[in-house]
């Protein structure tokens, strides 16, 4: 049993191995997964801020045109406004009248004239021309907010049809120097001008742009969208938020049908507020591509990491199985099944040296059959063979311990290694070999054994060879005082004891 110990000794490193590949492969698939999946996360994150900078310049780019252009505009209302006061203006022709108002007012292809509306809102001097037409704006937005309230400052209208195109109206009051409502000066910007603006950039198909006023009023929108211009959309979280807040962004789903967008608005503090608009499909798309590329090339590279491992560890273990049964049956006595010679004499040098380090007692058996010759020469060889198996069946049924190694030493000898048995111990395991082996071949034919025993605390100058000896010289004793017997051979001096 000396040789189950080496056995596991000899299989475990094979085991392990296999053990070491399979966790090894693992944990680096993990590793590089790890790795690449960080790296990837990466990839996403510097699209997104790739995305969120183009859109921040995009909406601070187009709110700083817009915001030049009301300025522009606002600064002719206002001189004109300013202008309207002045006491001599009633005085002075027509010509020169339109003249001193709208000398230094913008004109631009997307400005439509600058008009002015007296106190009840009937036009009364028109950029255009020297003779307007008629005009009563008394009930439009923009001529009751002045008139109804003098803080408005800048007005800009919802969109709306304003002489024969869709533009919103920009105006201011005109004030007394007292503070009394004189009237409202107008003009509009066209759409031509956004869908100019927005025509000029380079836009995705899913982009969108959205043009508001403060009160979430949707000035302009592209793509464009009847349906939206014009509505209020100041309830929606996001966009709430963009009116509120100078620069930010925020996730948001349009509507139902549409994919989640990222929303970006920059310096949002003027009367319009850009907001910009991009798919976070859109933002991602490059990024998905090219992570479903790896993902499969590293998907691909762990299946066939894993799989090859799982070959090679397979490989490994049964090549650990052959070596073990080969080792098993080169140490095997073929007849019997206990070790042999070979296994024995390693066994023995192991044992030896291990009770001499932990300085404790190694036992010694040898065992011969008595009479053997003549029991082959009554009953043949084959009978003697079938004797000699029984013997190995009695000794390997006495000796169970795990350290303990039954062998068969030559011929009808056999040998038992007792490590860690005192000669008494050993003595008595000896006799229940013997008298097994009385019992069983009683039954058949008179076969008995004869037993030298040897049990000692190696030295450090000793060899194992003086106890075989010792043990030799008991079994002779054994067969010289009769046969059939046990014998222990003296403690250290190994001196015979019958
Ligand atoms: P003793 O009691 O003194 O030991 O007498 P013995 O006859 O057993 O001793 P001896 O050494 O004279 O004879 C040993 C015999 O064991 C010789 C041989 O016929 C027999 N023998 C040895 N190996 C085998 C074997 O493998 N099979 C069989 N059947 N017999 C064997
Ligand atoms: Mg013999
Ligand atoms: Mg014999």
């Amino acid at each position: 049993m000396g040789f189950g110990r080496r056995k596991d000794k000899a299989s475990r490193p094979w085991r392990l191995s296999a053990k070491l590949l399979i966790v090894s492969s693992v944990a680096t698939v993990i590793g590089f997964s790890a790795i690449c999946v960080s790296v990837m996360l990466d990839m996403r994150r510097s699209e997104e801020e790739l995305a969120r900078q183009t859109l921040e310049n995009l909406a601070s780019g187009i709110d700083s045109d817009i915001g030049r252009n009301v300025e522009l505009f606002d600064l002719s209302l206002r001189s004109v406004a300013n202008n309207m006061v002045a006491p001599e203006i009633d005085q002075v022709a027509k010509p020169l009248r339109q003249l001193i108002l709208f000398d230094h007012a913008a004109t631009a292809r997307h400005f439509g004239a600058i008009q002015v509306f007296d106190s009840t809102g009937k036009l009364i001097v028109d950029a255009s021309t020297l003779d307007p037409q008629p005009e009563d704006r008394s009930r439009e937005e923009y001529f009751t907010a002045h008139r109804d309230r003098p803080d408005v400052g800048l007005f800009i209208s919802r969109p709306m049809l304003h002489h024969g195109a869709y533009a919103i109206v920009l105006s201011r009051r005109v004030t007394s120097e007292d503070g009394r409502f004189l009237g409202v000066v107008a003009g509009s910007i066209r759409f031509s001008y956004f869908h100019d603006l927005f025509g000029r950039l380079r836009l995705d198909p899913n982009d969108v742009i959205t043009v508001f006023r403060r009160d979430g009023t949707v000035i302009m929108r592209t793509p464009f969208d009847l349906d939206m211009i014009g509505k209020n959309l100041g309830d929606l979280p996001g966009v709430r938020r963009a009116l509120s807040e100078p620069s930010g962004s925020y996730s948001g789903v349009p509507s139902a049908n549409h994919s989640p967008r990222l929303y970006v608005w920059r310096d949002g503090t003027r009367p319009l507020v850009v907001l910009v608009g991009k798919p976070w499909a859109d933002i991602y798309k490059l990024w998905r591509i090219e992570a479903t590329r790896i993902g499969a090339i590293m998907a691909a590279l762990a299946v066939f990491v894993l799989g090859a491992t799982l070959f090679l560890a397979r490989e490994i273990s049964r090549r650990a199985a052959a070596e073990e049964k080969l080792e098993e049956l080169a140490t095997t006595d073929a007849l019997t099944g206990l070790r042999n010679r070979r296994k024995f004499d390693a066994a023995i040098e192991v044992e030896w040296r291990r009770a001499a380090r932990l300085k404790r007692p190694l036992g010694l058996l040898m065992i011969d059959a008595d009479h053997f010759k003549t029991f082959n020469d009554t009953f043949g060889h084959q009978a003697g063979d079938e004797v000699l198996v029984g013997i190995a069946i009695c000794i390997s049924d006495s000796v169970k311990r795990a350290g303990d190694c039954a062998a068969r030493y030559g011929g009808e000898e056999f040998a038992v290694l007792l490590p860690d048995l005192s000669p008494t111990e050993a003595f008595v395991v000896a006799e229940t070999i013997r008298l097994k082996v009385e019992q069983w071949c009683g039954e058949t034919a008179t076969t008995t054994v004869s037993i030298g025993v040897a049990s000692l605390v190696p030295k450090a100058n000793m060899e194992w060879t003086a106890m075989i000896r010792a043990a030799d010289e008991a079994l002779y004793a054994a067969k010289a005082s009769g046969r059939n017997r046990t014998v222990l051979a003296a403690g250290p001096k190994l001196s015979l004891v019958a």
